[in-house]
């Protein structure tokens, strides 16, 4: 079969060419593009078997083996493959023609060579949603070669729940729209990432038979932009947990850094305590405490700023130190956090694996970006916390006299309606005593009411001595004492308050002047009765110390 040399061409830019093939399955003569569209020149095709073309084109290859085992190549008649590469017809001599069209050659022709060199995705999908093109980049992130892609169905790379959002995209774009989205995919190997995809619908003779597939991946942007978000919740919200928003935003970081450890640590002399820790690799958790010495910590501390490496074994300011020794990471990235100027901790990203690439301009301003979100939180934290304690001291103020520090009426109230509670409830008993100064008016009189007030002073702790564990003494007012002794009865009470007395009486004031005053109690004592208010309780113990002072002081009498 000769053909004059503008045929050739012809077919040649066309991007079709011809097989013919003896009734023994062999190539009689070849023509046109056969270099595109089956890997070989002319020439070189001449006189191979039809078998043999199958490892070149195993569709092509197969599909007109198969058809011959079936005998249905007969004179006179044309069939076309099942993917549209092409047809082949029988010959009156029983030989046949295998015509083979653009729609097979786009994964070798210009277009597909123009897409390997793209950085982004790039696939052709017919109308039956099978690939019938991927670009290097494609390959390469799916993992799979372009054999093995060529001619499965786009489903077969995403999870279903992926493709059922996916697949009506897809079908807009072959009834003749252009598409384009951005979505959330789970590939088939599990991992899932954000995309950016943009959908041209191929048109022939007015019908679309198939469409361009131009996808980003965008989960770095995406990433970044759920990383700015968190530092901005850091920065400026106050309605959520502080805890929470450490947590995402370490969360976040370690995806965008593509690390597996995010720490916040505490650093209070040479110790390492961790606040907050994120990691499905590690096992740590808040409070967990490390010599600070045997973190990569300390270095980064020296060295003032954001401190990384990504591969720390072969790091000549790591490889020796004991943290490597100790966790073996192999990528790092952290700086301080100040709180007034003053080093309050760390925070690191860390992994045990060595890191592809590293840490760009981009990725060291972020962990400063975090730093002073995670920063900004813990002033945030530390100011709650001065208030709440202002606001405790304030409480425990209202409660506590203050010339003595002990607890005063309204304290006394609490503690007694409690008791009363326990008492009437739980039948668990109490006992009250007041006790009173003796001839406190001679004290203020003769010495002066500050030497008054050093003797309240003295006697607070005097009484506080005798106390055990469960009593409680409060100062009710003028040079008057209530003590309130838990799962203590009357006589029991009696014994306590008498031990009282002689502590009182055995010791004595240390005045200013060097002179030693000594001072006596009475006390009254009583058990509260079931059902008894404090008022009432309160009555009967002023009344048997009434009772005590009148029977001549420094005493304790029981009602
Ligand atoms: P008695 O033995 O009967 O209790 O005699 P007394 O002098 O202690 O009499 P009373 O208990 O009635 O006296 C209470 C005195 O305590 C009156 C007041 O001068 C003095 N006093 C009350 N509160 C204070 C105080 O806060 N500081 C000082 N220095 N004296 C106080
Ligand atoms: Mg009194
Ligand atoms: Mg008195």
């Amino acid at each position: 079969m000769t053909q004059p040399a503008w045929w050739e061409e012809v077919l040649s830019l066309s991007h079709s060419a011809y097989l013919h093939i003896s009734r023994e399955q062999r190539i009689l003569d070849a023509l046109g593009d056969t270099q595109t569209l089956v890997g070989r020149e002319p020439s070189a095709l001449i006189g191979m078997a039809l078998s043999e073309l199958r490892d070149i084109r195993a569709q092509l290859g197969g599909a007109v083996a198969e058809s011959l085992a079936r005998s249905e190549i007969r004179p006179g008649e044309t069939w076309g493959f099942e993917d549209g590469a092409g047809s082949y017809y029988g010959l009156a001599d029983g030989s046949f023609v295998i015509k083979l069209t653009a729609a097979l050659k786009v994964d070798q022709g210009i277009v597909g060579r123009l897409a390997d060199q793209l950085p982004i995705l790039v696939a052709y999908v017919d109308q039956d949603l099978r690939f019938r093109l991927n670009n290097q980049a494609y390959m390469d992130f799916i993992g799979i070669d372009r054999e093995a892609l060529y001619g499965q169905p786009v489903a077969s790379v995403m999870e279903p729940a992926s493709f059922e959002r996916v697949q009506p995209r897809l079908q807009r774009a072959l009834a003749g729209e252009e598409v384009t989205y951005e979505d959330r995919i789970t590939l088939a190997d599990g991992r899932t990432c954000y995309f950016k995809v943009h959908y041209t619908p191929d048109f022939l003779d007015g019908e679309v038979v198939g469409l361009y597939a131009i996808i980003q991946d965008i989960s770095e942007y995406r990433a970044m932009i759920q990383l700015l978000r968190d530092v901005h919740s850091g920065v400026n919200r106050t309605d959520i947990d502080s805890d929470e928003i450490i947590d995402q935003l370490l969360r976040d970081a370690l995806a965008y850094l593509s690390l597996d450890i995010g720490l916040v640590s505490r650093i209070i002399d040479e110790q390492y305590i961790i606040k907050w820790a994120t990691s499905e690799v590690a096992d740590l958790s808040p409070d967990d405490t490390f010599a600070l010495g045997d973190t990569y910590c300390r270095l980064m501390l020296d060295a003032e700023g954001v401190f990384h490496t990504t591969e720390a074994g072969k790091d000549p300011r790591i490889s020796g130190h004991p943290c490597y020794q100790t966790f073996g990471l192999e990528s790092y990235i952290g700086t301080p956090l100040r709180l007034n100027g003053e080093v309050w901790g760390t925070l690191n990203f860390s992994s045990a694996q060595p890191r592809q690439e590293p840490f760009d301009q981009m990725e060291i301003e972020l962990v400063r970006l975090i730093a002073d979100a995670v920063e900004r939180v813990i002033t945030n934290e530390a100011e709650i916390e001065q208030v709440r304690q202002e606001l405790d001291r304030m409480a425990d103020k209202a409660l506590r006299d203050y010339l003595t520090g002990l607890p005063n009426r309204a304290y006394l109230d609490q503690q007694v309606a409690a008791l009363i509670h326990a008492h009437d409830t739980r039948d668990e008993p109490f006992s009250l005593a007041v006790l009173d100064i003796d001839h406190f008016k001679r004290v203020n009189d003769q010495h002066g009411h500050d030497t008054g007030d050093a003797v309240l002073q003295w006697l607070s702790g005097r009484v506080s001595e005798c106390l055990r564990e469960g009593d409680m003494v409060a100062r009710t007012g003028g040079e008057e004492f209530v003590v309130v002794m838990r799962g203590t009865r009357a006589s029991e009470a009696a014994s306590a308050m008498e031990r009282v007395r002689e502590h009182v009486s055995a010791g004595s004031v240390t005045l200013e002047d060097g002179l030693r005053l000594a001072v006596t109690v009475s006390g009254g004592v009583s058990e509260h009765i079931a059902g008894e208010s404090f008022s009432n309780l309160f009555k009967r113990a002023d009344t048997a110390l009434y009772t005590a002072k009148r029977s001549g002081r420094d005493r304790v009498s029981s009602l």
